[in-house]
């Protein structure tokens, strides 16, 4: 504990005991995805502590994963309202904590969902008690949402996610740090393909010249395909797995490739996906056939609103006296989905640590009482321009 820290800092530090033990109570709440009574366990403590914070709460029920809730302070009062993001479930089945119990060791909090992202629920909670215990709670409309299914790819909250961030100033993701402890300023968006090459089968020993090899087809497409990445923008695009042929005295009649594509910009997405549809056969006869097998995740660019969002951050971390980095993920985050439809998004807000969905997962407790800080003053002071 520094004597020198600024003096918002220093009031979180005086409570990260506290920050500690509610990040310990909601780890010890285990919560994956797929188990949607244990998670909605959780979201019932949470319904009731929110309420005893003076929130409104509302909920949306689920039926194949947790509800989903929305808590609300000042909700009827004038302004856009800062939205934050987290979500209950963990990537870890039932019974882990049997065998690793959430523990403090030193400066670490150790344990499976401390990190990702039972922290960063704490965090928010205790910077929004702070606001209301020190009267400073600001007179604007803050949203809480506490998603259940982000580990699996947020299929049954993408749609309430996006009618709800229309509605808001800012959403604020709660991801967990980046490893420098910036906030997270770009994420990459991915898009799957399946490319499907027929060709004609025949007998490789008696007719091989009237056949049409799929397999060969593939090939000449594998190179074409792996040669529309750019990696110098960001750009991968991988043929991950192939399939093809039947017997192997056979020409091959079909032959398929899985595509995965990352990328910076929509307007890569767009070339690529382009690219894919214009693929031209080289064989005389084979044709290809190019789908997209699972809903693409559109990329949170580093466009010029994020970095206005991100210096205004960073101007509210320098006034509490530290520095605020930036840095990006090829992982993806709901701030995917928000950003993707162009509402304003921070991301990677959540306490410092390590070990994400990893055995040794672990917050930096020293870590917690800036980004507490971090979180009341931007509730307090932040200005939609
Ligand atoms: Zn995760």
């Amino acid at each position: 504990m520094s004597n020198q820290a600024h003096p918002l800092v220093h009031y979180y530090e005086q409570r990260v005991n506290d920050i500690v033990a509610l990040t310990t109570t909601l780890a010890n709440y285990e919560t994956p995805t797929s188990d949607k009574e244990h998670v909605d366990r959780l979201g019932r403590y949470l319904e009731d502590k929110l309420k005893s914070m003076g929130a409104s709460v509302e909920r949306f029920p689920r039926e194949k994963v947790g509800d989903i809730l929305l808590a609300k302070w000042n909700a009827d009062r004038p302004g856009k309202p800062l939205m934050f993001m987290m979500h209950m479930d963990t990537v870890w089945p039932l019974g882990t904590l049997a065998n690793r119990p959430v523990h403090v060791e030193g400066d670490r909090l150790i344990g499976p969902g401390t990190w990702d992202m039972k922290g960063s629920i704490a965090l928010v909670l205790s910077a929004i008690q702070g606001l209301r215990n020190r009267g400073e709670f600001p007179d604007r409309p803050v949203w809480a949402l506490f998603t259940s299914d982000e580990e699996t790819g947020s299929f049954h909250s993408r749609e309430l996610i996006e009618q709800l961030a229309r509605q808001v100033g800012l959403c604020l993701v709660m991801e967990f740090a980046a490893p420098n402890s910036g906030l997270k300023t770009w994420r990459k968006g991915i898009a799957q393909y399946a490319v499907h090459v027929k060709g004609l089968s025949s007998h490789a020993g008696n007719a091989p010249e009237k056949g049409i090899n799929a397999v060969v087809e593939l090939a000449h497409q594998t190179l074409r395909i792996s040669d529309l990445a750019r990696m110098d923008i960001g750009t991968s695009v991988s043929v991950t797995v192939v399939h093809g042929g039947t017997a192997a005295n056979v020409i091959p009649a079909e032959a398929t490739a899985s595509v995965d594509v990352r990328y910076l910009t929509k307007a890569e997405s767009e070339r690529i996906a382009q690219a894919l549809r214009q693929l031209q056969p080289v064989l005389k006869g084979a044709t290809i056939e190019v789908s997209q097998t699972t809903a693409p995740r559109p990329p949170m660019e580093r466009d010029a609103t994020m970095i206005r969002n991100y210096e205004q951050a960073k101007a509210i971390a320098a006034r509490l006296g530290f520095d605020l980095p930036e840095d990006g993920s090829g992982g993806g985050s709901d701030g995917n989905i928000t950003a993707g439809i162009g509402v304003p998004t921070l991301d990677g807000l959540g306490p410092m640590g390590e070990g994400a969905h990893a055995a040794h997962e672990q917050v930096i407790i020293s870590s917690i009482p800036r980004r507490t800080a971090l979180l009341d003053r931007i509730i307090k002071d932040w200005s939609f321009e």
